[in-house]
């Protein structure tokens, strides 16, 4: 573990955007909305391994893959939640390139973003392009500045897993790693230079019943309209524990803890599932052009909670 802290602290010093599997970053590069020198750490040892303690904790390097995460036997054994999370985003080949790492830090998928023509306040420019004009896939939990959603799906997941991540210089919460969405110019708040190196999931709870699904405009290769991880642990008809990670909807990923308090305690029934999917609603102030994405979010949510109890 020394030497790892000590080689991020190294690539800390160094100045430059930190390249993992490169995916979101050259993409930026190439289209000329992002510049200067980078700091690769793809070769960083130690980072790429998942590793369970005795007490069931698990700790997942930065540089494992999308696609490890998604099938290696730790994880998706023990935390199939996020498997099926990280085996329903991209595609296979970004799944193999993209970092678990990379995936949480990635820059926004806002068009206006990504144009080097169009403008964007998080480009340093005046106007929001994506507030005052086409919104239609925006936020509907509106921390008010950038209005695009988060682009992580893996982000939401981890919500629902209560995870904690380590860096080169601390240990946080996921919640902490995106804070409260008024930092408008980010999308993660790591500082310059700050190396996410580990990912730790809590032990894991035996038979739990997990789902991830999308809403989506084609059927892959494309970023979620919504997405939900939900895990329900489920004892003689009883729900006794959920977690619920939303995508899609906000400034940041959310993890649903008012429809999480809704279902535990409950029958596992089909009228628990509505009346905690209809609370998912509950504090929406969409965009305009968005508006159509809050019954999409509670059709998406009963949705995936009907395949959880299925599993
Ligand atoms: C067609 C397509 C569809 C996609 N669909 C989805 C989707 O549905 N859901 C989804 O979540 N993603 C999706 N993606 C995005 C993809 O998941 C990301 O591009 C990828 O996860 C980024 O990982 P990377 O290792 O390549 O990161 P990089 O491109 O190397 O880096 C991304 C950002 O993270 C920073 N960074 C990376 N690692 C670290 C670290 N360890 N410490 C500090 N900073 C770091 C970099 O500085 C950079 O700013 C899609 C991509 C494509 C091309
Ligand atoms: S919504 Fe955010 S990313 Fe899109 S143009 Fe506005 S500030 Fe930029």
């Amino acid at each position: 573990m020394l030497n790892i802290i000590t080689q991020a602290e190294e690539a800390q010093g160094l100045r430059g955007e930190i390249r993992a599997g490169g995916t979101d970053l050259h993409d930026r590069y190439r289209a000329g909305v992002s510049s200067g020198a980078i700091v690769d750490i793809h070769k960083l040892v130690g980072l790429d391994q998942i590793e369970q303690a005795a007490d069931g904790t698990t700790t997942i390097g930065a540089l494992v893959s999308i696609d490890t995460v998604g099938n290696h036997a730790i994880t998706a054994g023990n935390y199939s939640g996020l498997a099926k999370a990280a085996n329903g985003l991209a595609t296979p080949q970004i799944r193999w390139a993209a970092s678990f790492g990379g995936s949480l830090l990635q820059r926004t998928r806002c068009a206006y973003y990504r144009h080097p023509d169009l403008s964007c306040t998080k480009k340093g420019d005046e106007v929001c392009g994506g507030r005052d004009g086409n919104h239609t896939n925006g936020v509907i939990f509106d921390k008010g500045g950038c209005s695009h959603h988060h682009p992580s799906t893996l982000g939401g997941s981890l919500l629902a897993y209560d995870a904690r991540i380590k860096t080169s210089q601390r240990d946080i919460t996921v919640a902490e790693l995106y804070g409260d969405g008024s930092e408008h110019s980010r999308d993660h708040l790591l500082a310059n230079g700050e190396v996410l190196t580990h990912v730790i999931l809590p032990p894991p709870v035996a038979g739990e019943k997990t789902a991830y699904f999308r809403s989506i405009s084609r059927f892959e290769a494309e970023w979620p309209i919504v997405e939900c991880t939900v895990r329900l642990a489920v004892a003689d008809g009883l729900i006794t524990a959920a977690g619920v990670g939303v995508g899609g909807v906000s400034q940041i990923p959310l993890k649903l803890s008012n429809v999480e308090t809704l279902l535990v305690g409950q029958a596992a029934t089909q009228e628990t599932l509505e009346r905690a999917a209809a609370a998912a609603a509950e504090g929406a102030n969409p965009l305009p052009g968005a508006v159509w994405k809050v019954e999409m979010l509670v059709g998406t949510l009963l949705t995936t909670f009907e395949m959880a109890l299925a599993d």
